[in-house]
């Protein structure tokens, strides 16, 4: 007989408000049986949605699953949909009051300012899981593929569970360039692997992007054991494309003003091509072009239009080593 699939919503921080209302943080855990746990984080960044909107299509399936094989769920799932409530409450990306950035307070201490206490109890909350995956959707101003970003230091554990997981990039990062006081960086140092997902764009829901993670999800989470092998998952159809610091080119705005994007994002394109203009709203012509430096593929795009010399226009993948 195995054992019943319970879904429940509870609170995991929680603290005193200054007019004696309380402020509480909460995740819904899926547990069928006593198998792997598997969770994902979104929120942690206020003006982040995509990844709400994956824990929601999680959730459904999930709901969907205890009505028809109570049996297919053979660990748990625990999804952490709004980590920032304060910030996604006020459409803040930090942490509002504190001004602070949520994923630079890593790990966090139980005492000591509310940033740090939530970080704390979240890394309590997901120490142990099998596999924590934290979904961000870059911010307001550049659209995104759907990519993981992976430490160097952690490329062994992570590639192999990344290439499973139907996204369209995997980009390593030397570990001189990596923060190390993110969420992801906490629970990787001890030993609980996570993997950071960029998609989409700050503000806004990209439903195509959020169903390609999801069937990643799903299929990730059979590898591990936490589905059961008959459990009916989406097909994978996408093979991430590997980056590194080496062939990724960063393109900044020679001047300030209003860019007009010309080039489709995650596209190909060839060195000299013009991807956009950045035109005066008082003047007829054209201040500057945003051309790409190699052959390569889009795969960051300005989204919001007004820009200042040096903002990033958007970023080309050198074509070297192929798909993974
Ligand atoms: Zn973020």
């Amino acid at each position: 007989m195995s054992a019943p699939f319970t879904i429940k919503t509870e609170t995991f921080f929680t603290i005193e408000m200054p007019f004696r209302e309380r402020m509480e943080t909460r995740r819904t855990v899926f547990t069928g049986g006593d198998g792997p746990r598997v969770a994902v984080v979104a929120g942690i960044h206020g003006d982040e949605l995509e990844g709400l909107y994956c824990c929601h299509r999680l959730a459904a399936l999930l709901e969907e699953l205890q009505r028809t094989s109570p049996n297919a769920l053979l660990g748990s799932v625990e999804l952490y949909p709004a980590v920032n409530t304060l910030g996604l409450d006020t459409l803040t990306r930090g942490l509002p009051v504190f001004d602070v950035d949520l994923n630079r307070s890593f790990p966090g201490s139980a005492t000591g300012p509310l940033p740090n206490r939530l970080a704390d109890a979240l890394m309590a909350a997901l120490s142990g899981a099998a596999l924590v995956v934290d979904i961000h959707a870059s911010n307001i101003y550049l659209r995104e593929i759907p990519q993981v970003r992976i430490n160097q230091d952690f490329d062994d554990l992570l590639v192999p569970i990344a290439r499973r997981m139907n996204l369209d990039l995997i980009w390593l990062h030397g570990a001189a360039t990596v923060l190390e006081t993110t969420v992801a960086h906490s629970l990787n140092s001890t030993d609980t692997p996570c993997l950071v997902v960029e998609m989409g764009v700050g503000m806004r829901i990209t439903p195509e992007y959020c169903d390609q993670l999801v069937a990643g999800l799903l299929t990730v989470w059979k590898d591990l054991g936490v589905l059961a092998p008959d459990v009916p998952v989406p097909d994978i159809t996408h093979t991430p494309f590997i980056a590194d610091d080496s062939n990724v080119h960063f393109l900044n705005a020679q001047t300030s003003g209003m860019f007009i994007p010309a080039a489709a994002h995650w596209t190909g394109v060839r060195r000299g091509d013009v991807l956009g203009t950045i035109v005066s709203p008082f003047h007829g012509d054209t201040l500057s072009e945003v051309r790409s430096p190699v052959d390569g593929i889009l795969f960051t795009l300005r989204e919001y239009p007004l820009v200042y010399e040096g903002s990033l226009m958007a970023r080309v993948m050198a074509r070297k080593g192929g798909r993974a």
